[in-house]
C-alpha cells in the first residue's frame, strides 16, 4: 500500500516536472494530473505557485469589477442573467453611477476597472465609447477592461480607439459539441473564437477562459481548452467553477469542484507561465478559502467587486454568490487581508500582462 502511494507520488512528480519543462501537456498527462490522489496533487499546485512567484514575486494584482448591467440578449443555458430568466430583477447603471464606482475604486487604490455586463443593446457603441473615454480622462493612469461579449470587429476597434486596454471573453469551451450543449443554436464557437482573434489583432490584452465542471465537460474537452490557450496565447485566463443557478436549465446539475479548479489553475500556470490568472469569486463561493487556495495554486489576480451594493445581488449568474452585501472598501480590504494571511501583497499598479501580443495577419 505504502509502496503504491510512493509510486503514485513519484509519477505525479515526474509528470509535473515534464509538463513544467516543456510548458505543454498531452491528453494523457492531463487525465493523470486531474485524477491523481489528493495527497499527491499538492506537488502540482506547489510547482505552479513557485512558477508564479518566480515571475510575479509575492505580488497579487487587483482589478475592480463593475457589473454594470444584467440585461442580456443571449440565452446561455448555464447563466442566471440569460434572456429567458423571467425571475431576474434587471438593472442598468448610468454613466454617473459607473464613474462614481471608478472614483471610489480609485480612492481605494484600484488602477484597473473591469466593466462587465450581459449583452445589453441599450449600451450602443457610442455609449460604450463615451463610458470608456470618460473613465480614461478621469483616471488617465488606469487601465479599462471590457467584458461585454461578442461584437463586430469594428465595434471592438472603436472601443479600443476610445481607450479600452483589455477585453475579457471566456471562450467557455473549445469543443464544438460541448459549446452547442451549453448554448442555444444562435451562438457559435466559431464566432466566439473570431471575436478573440479580432480582439488580439486590434491590440487588446485579451482574456479567454472557461467554467470548470460545466455540464458535459470531459477530460477531452478540457484538453481542447488547453490546446486553444496554447494557440491563442492570451494575456489572461479566467477560470472558475460552474455553479448552478436555480432558474436556469442547468439548475439541477452538479457544481464544478474547488479541487479540479485548483489543479487546472496550476496546469495553466505551468503551460502558459506569464499569464494573468484570477482567483475568482466563484471559487470563493464554493470553498471558504477558495481565493486563497487559488493563489496557492498559481493564480495572481483577484477581482474585488466595486458595483453599488444595491445591485450586487441582481448580478446573479449563479446561486449563493459571495460578497453581495459588502461595500467596495470592505471587499477590497477583505481580499487584501486574505492575501496577507497567506503571505502575499496586493499591489495597486495597473499590472499589465507580460505576455507579448503576437502580430497576426488578418
Ligand atoms: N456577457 C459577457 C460574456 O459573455 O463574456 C460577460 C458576462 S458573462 C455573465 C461572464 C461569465 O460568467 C461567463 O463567461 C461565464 O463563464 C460566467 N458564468 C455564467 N454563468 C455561470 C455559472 N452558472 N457559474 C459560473 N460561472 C458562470
Amino acid at each position: 500500500m505504502e509502496n503504491t502511494l510512493l509510486m503514485g507520488a513519484e509519477a505525479v512528480r515526474e509528470t509535473v516536472d515534464r509538463v513544467a519543462a516543456k510548458q505543454d501537456i498531452t491528453r494523457d498527462e492531463l487525465a493523470f494530473l486531474l485524477s491523481a490522489g489528493a495527497d499527491t496533487a499538492g506537488y502540482l499546485r506547489q510547482q505552479a505557485r513557485q512558477r508564479a512567484e518566480s515571475i510575479y514575486g509575492k505580488k497579487i494584482y487587483i482589478r475592480g469589477l463593475i457589473e454594470f448591467t444584467n440585461y442580456c440578449k443571449n440565452d446561455c443555458y448555464y447563466c442566471g442573467i440569460r434572456r429567458s430568466n423571467k425571475q431576474a430583477d434587471r438593472y442598468r447603471l448610468s454613466k454617473e453611477d459607473i464613474l462614481e464606482c471608478c472614483k471610489t475604486g480609485y480612492e481605494l487604490g484600484f488602477r484597473t476597472f473591469v466593466l462587465q455586463g450581459g449583452e445589453d443593446g441599450y449600451y450602443t457603441d457610442e455609449i460604450v465609447c463615451d463610458l470608456v473615454s470618460s473613465i480614461k480622462s478621469a483616471h488617465p493612469d488606469c487601465a479599462v477592461t471590457l467584458s461585454i461579449g461578442e461584437k463586430a470587429k469594428e465595434s471592438y476597434r472603436r472601443y479600443y480607439e476610445a481607450g479600452a486596454d483589455r477585453y475579457l471573453l471566456r471562450h467557455e469551451t473549445a469543443d464544438e459539441a460541448h459549446y452547442r450543449y451549453l448554448h442555444p443554436p444562435q451562438l457559435s464557437l466559431s464566432n466566439r473564437m473570431r471575436c478573440l482573434y479580432d480582439l488580439r489583432e486590434i491590440g487588446y490584452q485579451v482574456g479567454c477562459g472557461f467554467m470548470v465542471g460545466s455540464p458535459g465537460q470531459t477530460v477531452d474537452t478540457l484538453y481542447e481548452d488547453l490546446r486553444f490557450i496554447k494557440e491563442l496565447e492570451p494575456h489572461m485566463v479566467g477560470i472558475g467553477p460552474f455553479i448552478p443557478q436555480h432558474d436556469t436549465p442547468f439548475a439541477d446539475r452538479n457544481a464544478g469542484t474547488a479541487d479540479a479548479t485548483f489543479r487546472l489553475l496550476a496546469i495553466i500556470r505551468l503551460i502558459h507561465p506569464l499569464v494573468l490568472l484570477p482567483s475568482t469569486t466563484a471559487l470563493g463561493t464554493i470553498h471558504p478559502r477558495g481565493r486563497e487556495e487559488g493563489i496557492l495554486s498559481g493564480a495572481n489576480v483577484v477581482m474585488p467587486n466595486l458595483s453599488p451594493v444595491g445591485v450586487r445581488k441582481k448580478y446573479a449568474l449563479y446561486d449563493n454568490k459571495i460578497c453581495t452585501g459588502d461595500e467596495a472598501a470592505e471587499c477590497r480590504f477583505c481580499l487584501q487581508n486574505r492575501m496577507k494571511s497567506i503571505g502575499y501583497e496586493v499591489v495597486t499598479d495597473r499590472g499589465d500582462s507580460r505576455v507579448l501580443t503576437r502580430a497576426v495577419k488578418t
